[in-house]
């Protein structure tokens, strides 16, 4: 009896282990693309606590910095730059700069995303979609494509792209943003197949309503919330550590074998394409 106790004990211990050493990111590089506030800023917390190297950008130098002090007051391991995705030579600084600071990239989250338009689609101009297209979908396949060859040079690595659910089904006054997030659900399948044969897992989150600055127009507004929350199984809006945490898990080894995946972080909203 004693002895299949001791045998139970040391079975859980390894396994405890185990799950410890696969959940953690010692060790790795990851870019994080709009990091210096909302879910980039949680994402690189998540990954940066499991021991990854952090670099955080966004197109302000003063929220660098200010991202960059909060996450050393964490004894995050952590470097930052400006980089505007939509700029092609501050992505490749920012790509540059990772790999004199680090050596490899192991990881990227691509986050960046932009919304200049409400409205019916109907209204949407051509400069509308040539923004959001670009810093939302292109910006995110031309990230992944500077930072593969890298990983390749590793032996592998991870991408992870930020949907929506808004990408699931469109959002009202939304459409040119909503459609720009479906693309995205595309691109982490187009990508996977080709990915996969140089050990690159490729997926993606699709955040429901977060507390974060670019919804606050809807979380702040009581009237408008009551009505959302009846769309939500979970009563209330999301929190930034739980986007954070579930980016952490697809990087990790934990989930070795998910790639082509989204995972909806939405307090149970039904989503279907
Ligand atoms: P947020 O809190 O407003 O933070 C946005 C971040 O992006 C800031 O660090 C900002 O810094 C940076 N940024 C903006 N434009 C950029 C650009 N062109 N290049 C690089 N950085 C840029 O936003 P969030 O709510 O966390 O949203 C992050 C992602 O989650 C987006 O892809 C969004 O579509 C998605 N999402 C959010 C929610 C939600 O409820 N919050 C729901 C679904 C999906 P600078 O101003 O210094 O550039």
């Amino acid at each position: 009896m004693l002895r299949s106790v001791f045998r139970c004990l040391r079975t859980n211990s390894v396994a405890g282990q185990r799950s410890m050493s696969q959940s953690s990111l010692a060790g790795k590089v990851a870019i994080i693309t709009a990091s210096t506030d909302g879910i980039g800023l949680a994402a690189a917390q998540a990954l940066g606590k499991r021991g990854a190297h952090v670099v955080v950008s966004s197109r302000r130098q003063a929220n660098v910095d200010q991202a960059v002090a909060l996450l050393q007051s964490q004894s995050i391991q952590v470097t930052g730059t400006t980089c505007n995705v939509g700029k092609r030579e501050d992505r490749e600084k920012l790509v540059r700069m990772t790999l004199s600071q680090y050596g490899g990239i192991d990881i990227l989250v691509s986050n960046a995303a932009v919304n200049p338009f409400f409205g019916n689609i109907m209204d949407s101009t051509e400069e509308v979609w040539d923004k959001i297209l670009s810093v939302n979908v292109k910006s995110a396949f031309l990230m992944t494509k500077l930072v593969v060859p890298h990983m390749q040079r590793r032996g592998g690595g991870t991408v992870i792209f930020v949907s929506s659910v808004a990408g699931y089904q469109p959002m009202p006054a939304l459409g040119p943003y909503s459609v720009s997030k479906t693309a995205l659900l595309g691109l982490t399948q187009a990508l996977t197949p080709e990915l996969a044969q140089s050990n690159i897992r490729v997926n993606c989150v699709a955040p429901g309503v977060i507390r974060t600055r670019f919804s606050s127009a809807l979380w702040q507004n009581e009237g408008i919330m009551e009505e959302f929350k009846k769309q939500l199984s979970i009563k209330r809006i999301g929190e930034l550590e739980e986007v954070g945490g579930v980016i952490a898990f697809l990087c990790s080894e934990e989930a070795s074998y998910i790639t082509g995946e989204t995972i909806t972080v939405t307090g149970g909203m039904t989503c279907r394409l």
